[in-house]
């Protein structure tokens, strides 16, 4: 099995209206790599303010469960944002094969692009 890490998952082009194909562009979980398991869980925004700014919105969602309010996050979480200059976003999943909730699938804006990746979520 290999370990996540925050590089890039591949390049990946997706033109307006097009779906992808989850035959060939299936995320798997980055925990024991099931495609077609994956469940997502929540969403939290890092909006920064300007560049570098420790100033913004950051917030979280849950998306399952009973208590879906959403919430600022605490000084310690906004650290977690997936670009350490712009803004990012990161999506929870939780995995129904193996039952792990330790990822986040990340978006993050860095020169230009955004990158997609699976970072560990610190607890
Ligand atoms: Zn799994």
């Amino acid at each position: 099995m290999s370990s996540p890490n925050k590089k890039p998952l591949k390049r990946l082009t997706v033109k307006p209206g097009h779906m992808v194909d989850p035959s060939d562009d299936a995320l798997r979980c980055p925990n024991c790599q099931e495609p077609y398991t994956l469940h997502l869980t929540g969403v939290t925004v890092f909006r920064r303010d300007k560049e570098d700014s420790t100033e913004g919105l950051f917030i979280h969602t849950p998306l399952e469960g009973t208590d879906c309010r959403t919430r600022t996050l605490s000084d310690k979480e906004r650290k977690m944002n997936p670009s350490s200059r712009r803004s990012g976003v990161r999506l929870s999943v939780w995995c129904e094969q193996c039952q792990s909730d330790d990822y986040d699938l990340c978006l993050a804006n860095h020169k230009g692009e955004v990158t997609i990746n699976f970072q560990k979520r610190e607890r």
